[in-house]
């Protein structure tokens, strides 16, 4: 230890950096090579590196001259430690963020509530995370005034902070907070569509962390059993992220579910979805004419939405006036009219579009038709010049037509008003990163050679890190596309079929189009059998 000392002291003692670098040199010289001094040569450079990186995140270092200060960090390393570690503890005292008693307790090493804050400016890029409500106002700034009841809001808010963040960086969609009923709260996250427990909080931590999240989100943190909805937003180094919270009372307290709207990374292009290039120009193409309407069916979690926003992105905002009526909106679109539904402020699609109808729109954009009223409203304004596009909730493409004809619409009118027809699923991709060859039994490779597919080219999910030991990682879609052409017309026009046949001719059509679909992902490595199993039987 004597070396490092000597080390020290000598520097500390010489004022210009030249008889600096000359007394390093002659320590350097005096350093006979033993392992105790390859040990300290070792922690100094350690530290000379730590010091480099701390100084690049340090508040207290212009961004000028931030690249001048890791130099001399390099060189002159434990010092600069030091000067920051005060200067960073003589703001906290400034700013009243930490008292005297917690320098002590951080120098003795254990100071739980006080290492934290310390820690809070001098966080790695991909940690920070502020909790903002949805005016953009930090509103934990100052929770409590107790030392105790702060050291509990402190804890109850790093493990609040910790789920939102972690279940960004981990791709999650949606978070969900629920008792278990034995004095234990679980969390999960829904990452790729499927549901995975992340962590089980004791009762009180959780009640605080669902408290804080009602708080943030503007809810009623007194009302416990009806259901309240809210939204808040989170900071992080690449931007912000926004989140709509439901609460909703239920068996052994009060459930969470954040649904976490990424604007950082944006909206998808349609080709980024995985539509296959020919369905995508004929979707193109539908976007290029100035009336018509394009529906996009598929179950809930079927990533309608997504492909919504992905066709919106291929119109031009500035020469054509789109106005959009969405629940919730999810993108904020620039140069674009967006209209949120409110059941409570009584604005629903259907007024909504009455309104709409009245600012001369090119483009409208249905979040959802879920009504009889929104459906006729949004095929008039079809067929009255407008181009629409929508989403509805059915299973596949000709049983959209069912659909809409139960929810009052007359055939002759779909016949005239509506142009494309999409359904979509969304299959798990295979991590690419951990996928082998598929084991496949005697009847599948069978099976697969009498559809003309060639067996070995199947992969199977195997798991690492990279994808959190599940095999997938991310999401693509099966598309089927459907233009009303003259057959459908006529069929529609003479209402040749039953509801009935049409339903059940929709769904095997339907079925065997997505089926061969998700069989060519399989072929091309993308997606497993069982993946496009899951999603195309359910079609049932
Ligand atoms: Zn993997």
């Amino acid at each position: 230890m004597g070396y490092g000392f000597d080390i020290v002291a000598s520097i500390a003692g010489i004022g210009g950096p030249w008889e600096i670098l000359a007394a390093v040199g002659d320590i350097t010289q005096s350093l006979q090579f033993g392992p105790i001094k390859v040990a300290l040569l070792v922690a100094w450079v350690f530290l000379c590196l730590y010091c480099a990186q701390r100084v690049a995140f340090s508040p207290l270092i212009a961004p000028d001259y931030k690249s001048l200060a890791s130099v001399f960090c390099l060189v002159f390393g434990p010092l600069i430690f030091a000067v920051l570690a005060v200067a960073d503890l003589t703001v906290k005292l400034q700013e009243g963020e930490i008292t005297g008693r917690d320098i002590l307790r951080y120098l003795f090493g254990n100071a739980f509530v006080g290492r934290k804050t310390l820690q809070n400016r001098t966080v790695r890029p991909e940690d920070y995370i502020e909790l903002l409500d949805s005016a953009g106002k930090n509103f934990f700034e100052d929770i409590g005034n107790k030392d105790d009841q702060r050291a509990a809001d402190q804890e109850t808010l790093i493990v609040t902070r910790e789920v939102v963040l972690q279940g960004i960086r981990g791709r999650a969609s949606d978070i969900l907070i629920d008792p278990k009923g034995v004095g234990a709260f679980t969390v999960r996250y829904r990452i790729d569509g499927v549901l995975h427990v992340v962590r089980e909080i004791s009762d009180d931590q959780g009640k605080g962390v669902v408290n804080s999240i009602k708080a943030i989100s503007g809810m009623d943190i007194s009302e416990k059993r009806r259901a309240l909805d809210g939204s808040f937003m989170a900071r992080i180094s690449e931007g912000n992220v926004f989140f709509r919270v439901a609460s909703s009372g239920v068996l052994g307290g009060e459930k969470l579910s954040l649904r976490i709207l990424n604007q950082v990374t944006g909206m998808l292009k349609l080709d980024e979805v995985g539509i296959s290039p020919e369905i995508c120009a004929t979707i193109r193409e539908g976007l290029q004419q100035p009336s018509g309407m394009i529906v996009i069916c598929g179950p809930t979690g079927s990533g309608k939405t997504t492909t919504l926003y992905a066709m919106l992105g291929e119109i031009d905002f500035f020469t054509r006036n789109v106005v959009t009526v969405e629940d919730p909106i999810e993108y904020v679109l620039p140069n674009v009219s967006q209209i949120e539904v409110n059941a409570k402020a009584n604005i629903t699609f259907a007024n909504s579009l009455r309104s709409i109808l009245r600012q001369d729109p090119d483009v409208i954009c249905v979040g959802e038709i879920r009504d009889g009223e929104t459906a006729d409203m949004a095929l008039q304004a079809s067929h009255t010049g407008h181009l629409v596009l929508a989403t509805l909730h059915s299973s596949s493409n000709l049983a959209t037509l069912v659909r809409m004809m139960d929810l009052g619409i007359k055939p002759l009118m779909m016949a005239s008003a509506l142009s494309l027809v999409i359904s979509q699923r969304l299959v798990r991709k295979l991590c690419e990163h951990c996928k082998q060859p598929a084991e496949l039994d005697a009847e599948t490779i069978d099976h697969l050679r009498k559809q003309g597919f060639d067996p070995s080219k199947v992969l199977a999910p195997v798991g690492c890190k990279k994808c959190n030991q599940t095999g997938y990682l991310g999401r693509t879609a099966l598309v089927d596309v459907m233009r009303l052409d003259e057959e459908i017309k006529t069929i529609l026009g003479g209402n040749q079929l039953s509801l009935g046949e049409l339903k059940q001719k929709g769904d095997s059509m339907g079925r065997g189009n997505l089926k061969r679909e998700g069989l060519r992902k399989v072929m091309a490595g993308l997606t497993t059998l069982d993946e496009v199993k899951r999603v195309v039987s359910s079609l049932g």
